[in-house]
């Protein structure tokens, strides 16, 4: 092939200007900003050229390509594209519930009231309505999450590892700080206690070995330059087999013996006894506190159901210098937030309220009989057409909890399984992702998966709406190219 040859085809991509002068162009001119439709015209002829760039025989590229009428479609693609935001829900059919890349934990009704009303107008954010004077952002919810754990002080920050950062920078700066080695975590999006505590200004001091950490590690290790205790929750992962694991009753016994306080990060940090709806037995933040800990930090969007936030509570003394900390003003959490979580956490004053309000919750305990009749309702969704293309079968598989919760947890659910017969299942994958909305699937050895967990039944016409548009647009693009 030439390099001549594929310049005189490339010439023929019309210019910018010579399009948006064209007459059919003024329709999309009128509706939108200039701007945009310069840049979308621009894109779309980008768009062509890479084709041709890609095409190894232009002897197979039909002239039709460069005129305005295959074009037109292109720009008004990429018009949309460019007016539409980029963060969008999507359909988490992975049945992984607290789903980190997909947002973690969709938020209650009440929690998403709460919200609208505090964004739509002025609140008492930072205003004290019984002194009219000047309030405090963190004191709205202080009482609600005391009552609920037992603590004596709390505050509230931007997410679990600000929280982290703050606690340490508040309690050890210059100092030491003695964790255990087999507690060393790195939690999905790279936050990883040894590059936190650097960053807190507190030098880590590692006791114990990877698979055994005895309370007399941490005692030896006990020295003048150390100023906390630390147990952090290995949230995603476990130890099996030969191990040894400090209980926290001992650290914090050992912390009052020798003065010190012990800070223990909860990770997921949950409220109720999951263990009475068949879920693993976790610690509780409740159970926590009774230990006498000094300091626990955990996630409000994991096992609590609420918005990206991050939780300390402990003893009021320290609380207050970590309040007065110059760092909380850098992390400190905004009015949207404070909203949703006030709102999720006063649901846990009644947990059978909470159990059923409360997504997160509902997700996880909900009822196999549930998920059967959902997945029933998709297959009866699905048209005669699109069952022969894609044989659906109804099967009973495994979801997980996510978040770095309860990795062990196996969740007995229900799917719904694809087998396009004239597709890859790779194929089907891409196009289920780029439906409206995108829907996000699992795939599994023998076809792709649509976990019944984490849809709610009102997704299920969107689902089978998106199966169908899926195939559509593949047999499409198939006859296209053909
Ligand atoms: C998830 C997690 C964090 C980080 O919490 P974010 O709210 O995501 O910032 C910190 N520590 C542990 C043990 C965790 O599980």
């Amino acid at each position: 092939m030439s390099p001549s040859l594929r310049q005189q085809v490339l010439r023929k991509i019309p210019k910018v200007d010579e399009i948006l002068s064209r007459p059919e162009m003024a329709d999309l001119l009128k509706v939108h900003p200039r701007a945009v439709v310069v840049e979308a015209v621009r894109k779309g002829l980008e768009r062509l050229r890479s084709e041709i760039l890609k095409t190894e025989d232009l002897s197979d590229l039909d002239d039709g390509i460069f005129s305005f009428e295959n074009l037109y479609p292109l720009f008004q693609r990429e018009v949309t594209v460019q007016i539409q935001p980029r963060l969008c829900r999507v359909i988490n059919a992975t049945g992984v519930v607290i789903h980190t890349n997909l947002g973690r934990s969709p938020l209650a009704p009440s929690a998403l009231q709460h919200m609208i009303e505090i964004a739509r107008g002025y609140s008492n954010l930072e205003y004290d309505l019984d002194r009219g004077d000047r309030g405090s952002r963190y004191t709205h919810v202080e009482g609600i999450l005391c009552r609920l754990s037992g603590a004596e002080s709390a505050m509230v920050v931007n997410n679990n590892a600000g929280a982290v950062l703050l606690a340490l920078n508040t309690i050890a700066e210059g100092k030491e700080v003695i964790v255990s080695r087999g507690e060393l975590v790195e939690i999905g999006g790279a936050f990883r206690i040894p590059d936190v505590m650097k960053r807190s200004g507190a030098f880590l001091r590692e006791v114990g070995t990877t698979n055994r950490t005895y309370i007399g590690d941490y005692q030896r290790a006990i020295g003048p330059q150390t100023a906390l205790l630390l147990k952090v929750h290995t949230s995603n992962f476990r130890v099996m087999g030969f191990t040894a694991d400090t209980p926290l009753q001992d650290l914090v016994q050992l912390g009052k013996e020798n003065h010190l306080p012990v800070m223990h990060d909860l990770g997921s940090g949950c409220f109720l006894d999951l263990s009475q709806y068949g879920l693993e037995r976790e610690p509780t933040v409740p159970e926590a506190i009774q230990t006498g800990v000094d300091l626990v930090t955990f996630s409000g969007d994991k096992l609590l159901g609420g918005p990206q936030a991050g939780i300390i509570l402990g003893k009021k003394a320290i609380l207050d210098l970590v309040k007065i900390n110059p760092l909380t003003r850098a992390l400190r959490i905004d009015k949207l937030t404070l909203a949703a979580l006030e709102s999720t956490l006063l649901l846990y004053l009644d947990e059978k309220m909470a159990m059923e309000e409360i997504p997160t919750l509902r997700m996880l305990k909900i009822d196999r009989a549930v998920l059967k009749r959902r997945a029933r309702r998709l297959l009866r969704s699905l048209s005669e057409r699109i069952k022969q293309k894609t044989t659906p079968v109804l099967k009973e598989d495994i979801s997980q909890v996510g978040g770095g919760a309860l990795p062990l947890q196996e969740l007995p659910t229900v799917v719904v399984r694809l087998k396009p017969v004239d597709l890859s299942v790779n194929g089907l994958e891409e196009g289920l992702r780029k439906a409206e909305p995108p829907i996000i699937s699992r795939i599994s050895k023998d076809g792709l998966i649509l976990d019944m967990r984490t849809i709610s039944d009102e997704e299920i016409p969107l689902l089978a709406a998106g199966i169908e548009k899926a195939l559509a647009k593949t047999a499409e693009s198939k006859a296209h190219r053909a």
